[in-house]
């Protein structure tokens, strides 16, 4: 088995820590075959589907009724949106703090995004959302911060109140749940991602969700050119809805299918790691932790520390590099988490000319006032936990941490 964990200065979320026999053996059986592609050809293939599985696997793992493989992540959120009926010159309220896939896909969908504050779960909040309304509000993309859970009862108020569609972004909160209901089932449509940095990884990789049947036969034909997989000649199927490529091919599929498998076991060490520093780190006077909706509920894929301030938490950053503190996040300077540093949309800076040119943004990007997510992701600290660490290791981590976060709180106390 390898371990890539420790080659990461960056975050990863453990699927990639695992890469052994099952992903292999599921890889060969393509190989065998030869059949790279996910529809079709049923007299060469050898009943070897491995899409078909991977989605089988997803939907068991999370409890929906459909799921569809993707191509990315983010391709997957762009059939969320477009299965959910989100399109040209709808407006969207989305977070300022997500994977920046969140909001491209609703620029490229053609709608236009509206910036709502977070709070301290990390992602949207029911007051943030209520003052982001508009009477042109059509949907809301909701996205599952750091492996944890929006506030959902609350989040569903408000969107039984105004009759909004909730699309959800758990491209990095998959096995996340709320009260027992996964992530992503929660609105319309719903996706995950399996790029190499999630729970689980397919290399690349995505997968739409929906308990809606009609919803996921959109998705189904919208990303494949259109096409209502029916029948075995692919050039005569029907196609019920305009579509386009967003297909995951078998070899990506196969190695989703057995990365999914590991999930329930990447959970539980990641919950256990998470508990045992959070009690430890805890003891600190002064630090704090991202709101948790549901503590049973966490993927625990990141540890995510709040300090008093945005000061504290960057001389907190300091102290660990000088201390050797590595696999952090620190999401307030980055350049693809957080709007700050996305210029690009703020100057409008497009290679053609999308609906927000066009129709013009339903507001003044470069002068948003998102007082409490200023505060809050300056404050945040993100630990990718890593399910190989034992207590060796973990120990160590937490002895360095300790002392950077006691010199970073004591030079201004
Ligand atoms: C990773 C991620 C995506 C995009 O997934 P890709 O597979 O990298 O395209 C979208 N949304 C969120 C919240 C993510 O973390």
């Amino acid at each position: 088995m390898f371990n890539f964990a420790e080659s990461y200065n960056i975050y990863i979320m453990a699927g990639n820590e695992f890469f052994g026999t099952e992903e292999k053996k599921e890889i060969n059986d393509v190989l065998e075959t030869g059949i790279l592609f996910r529809y079709n050809h049923d007299a060469q293939r050898n009943n070897i589907w491995k899409a078909r599985e991977f989605e089988a696997e997803v939907a068991k793992l999370v409890g929906a009724k459909y799921a569809h493989a993707v191509s990315s992540g983010s391709t997957a959120v762009t059939c969320a949106l477009a299965a959910a009926g989100i399109g040209a010159g709808d407006e969207v309220i989305v977070p300022p703090f997500t994977y920046i896939a969140s909001i491209e896909a609703v620029i490229f969908a053609g709608a236009l995004p509206v910036f709502a504050e977070i709070d301290e779960t990390l992602c949207l909040s029911a007051a943030g959302i209520r003052k982001a309304i508009t009477p042109k509000t059509k949907a809301i993309l909701l996205v599952h911060m750091c492996g944890q859970m929006a506030q959902m009862d609350e989040i569903m108020k408000i969107v039984k109140e105004f009759n909004l569609v909730l699309v959800e972004d758990a491209g990095q909160a998959m096995a996340a749940s709320f009260k027992g209901v996964s992530t992503g089932l929660w609105g319309k449509t719903g996706c995950y991602s399996f790029d190499f940095f999630k729970i689980a990884t397919a290399g690349e990789g995505g997968v739409m969700v929906t308990n809606d049947e009609a919803a996921y036969k959109l998705a189904d034909s919208i990303a494949d050119h259109g096409h209502d997989h029916q029948g075995d000649n692919r050039g005569m199927e029907n196609h019920p809805v305009l579509g386009f490529n967003y297909r995951i091919s078998e070899l990506h599929a196969a190695v989703g299918l057995a990365q999914t498998r590991r999930v329930p076991m990447i959970r539980d060490k990641n919950n256990n790691i998470k508990k045992a520093m959070m009690a430890e780190l805890g003891k600190i006077k002064g630090i704090g932790f991202a709101v948790i909706p549901d503590p049973n509920g966490d993927s625990a894929t990141f540890l995510n520390i709040l300090m008093p301030d945005t000061e504290l938490a960057q001389k907190t950053v300091e102290e660990f590099n000088k201390n050797g503190v590595s696999g952090f996040n620190y999401w307030y300077t980055n350049m693809y988490h957080f709007i700050n540093q996305w210029d690009h949309i703020k100057e409008g800076r497009v290679a053609a000319k999308t609906n927000v040119q066009l129709l013009g943004a339903p507001q003044d990007y470069k002068n948003l006032d998102l007082p409490k997510t200023q505060k809050t992701i300056g404050r945040l600290i993100s630990f990718g936990i890593k399910a190989t660490w034992d207590d060796a290791a973990l120990n160590d981590l937490l002895t360095k941490m300790k002392v950077s976060i006691n010199s970073a709180l004591s030079v201004t106390a």
